[in-house]
């Protein structure tokens, strides 16, 4: 029997139709994780987890993208999501981070400042309650690193979602003892660098996501993605490691738990 994959991290549309979760069951895609962005989506994909026990787990944590002058109103709700009661609570705290591209000139300075003391009250969030953390970073591994140091935080409790950058920046991650995870970037034809990531992070470390509807692995990259695509990035790093799909499914399965307690 084929090994069920699993997708560590995506983002499903808004709206009643589940079509994504069959294409996905399908595919032998049995479970993904629903990563929160902010207030919109906490709800809805705790209802999602709810509503598919089996199939769908979720985290709620406010996006370094998503912060803005009302970051305080996002925070003050958060602990609620957190601290769920009735049905299945979050098994993580994210996606939280820092990322200074595309920020309006006139306000970086503030959103800088706002988005770094963003992520360290989530991170103290998150230890209080002992959860792990999904980290976006772009371009700031440093500064997110120096944050995790700054608060105290367990780094092996944080992973560093869709990785793409060279081995030394990886390396900066895994010796701090937090750990990274990749996406259909690996399949790109100009992502070099991040395939010799893939490498020094190895097959035994590997956890795989889609990060949908962004990043569609080749052949369909540039269309909409969705969890089923883990499908081809297992594929990929089957053969990137000459090794099987079910061993694949395997390893980033048994990863992907013990990192989320799952
Ligand atoms: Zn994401």
């Amino acid at each position: 029997m084929t090994q069920a994959l699993i997708d560590s991290h995506c983002h499903p549309p808004s709206g009643s139709s589940t079509e994504w979760l069959e294409r996905a069951l399908e595919a032998g895609v049995r479970e993904c994780i629903a990563i929160g962005t902010d207030l919109e989506d906490w709800g809805r994909y705790r209802s999602l987890a709810n509503e598919f026990p089996d199939n769908v787990h979720w985290t709620a944590g406010l996006h370094p993208c998503h912060v803005g002058d009302d970051f305080e109103a996002h925070l003050t709700a958060l602990p609620e999501f957190l601290d769920t009661v009735e049905g299945k609570p979050p098994c993580a705290l994210g996606e939280i981070g820092l990322d200074f591209t595309r920020l309006p000139k006139e306000q970086r300075d503030l959103l800088i400042q706002q988005q770094s003391e963003a992520f360290t009250r989530q991170l103290i969030l998150a230890k209080e309650r002992d959860l792990p953390v999904v980290v976006h970073s772009r371009g700031t591994v440093p500064e997110c690193l120096s944050i995790l140091e700054e608060t105290n935080f367990p780094a092996n409790r944080a992973i560093f979602h869709c990785f793409t950058e060279g081995p030394d920046s990886l390396q900066a991650i895994l010796s701090a003892g937090a750990r990274c995870s990749f996406t259909g970037i690996i399949t790109f034809k100009n992502a070099r660098e991040v395939r010799e990531s893939l490498e020094r992070n190895g097959l035994e470390n590997l956890i795989l996501e889609t990060d949908s509807p962004y990043l569609s692995p080749e052949p369909y990259r540039g269309k909409l993605n969705e969890p089923c695509r883990i499908d081809r990035i297992a594929e990929y790093c089957a053969e990137f490691f000459a090794t099987s799909k079910e061993k694949i499914a395997e390893i980033t399965r048994r990863n992907t738990y013990d990192f989320f307690g799952l």
